[in-house]
């Protein structure tokens, strides 16, 4: 394999960097486990339309905070397979993926013919 390991390994470290920051706006951790997207205050609920806002807001949060905690846990599984030696192989067939896939997405865990 000829890719260049060191230029994904940046890749996936900044991108990394951006997702935990983007995901704390939106949601917070609880202790070691999963994320909780954030809630409004209590006095942000003042009246009834406050409680419909606060109610779409904290929808919205949960589906932002779960893309990217996928993405995250998605670049942090690419991550992990640099350091065993295992980036850049398809986990169904074992074949190199795609340079051009892993140009566009570096955390691919599939060559083209198995993704999804
Ligand atoms: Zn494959």
């Amino acid at each position: 394999m000829n890719i260049d390991i060191q230029k994904y390994k940046n890749i996936l470290e900044t991108e990394l960097k951006r997702l935990e920051s983007e995901i704390l706006e939106v949601a917070e951790k609880e202790g070691d486990s999963t994320w909780e997207a954030k809630q409004l205050e209590e006095e942000d609920k003042s009246d009834r339309v406050d409680v419909a806002n606060s109610i779409e807001t904290y929808e919205s949060n949960v589906s932002i905070a779960e893309n990217l905690e996928r993405e995250i846990i998605d670049i942090r599984h690419a991550l992990e397979k640099i350091e065993s030696d295992a980036f850049g192989t398809c986990e169904i067939c074992q074949a190199e993926i795609e340079e051009e896939r892993l140009d566009a997405k570096p955390e691919s865990r599939t060559c083209e013919a198995h993704m999804n």
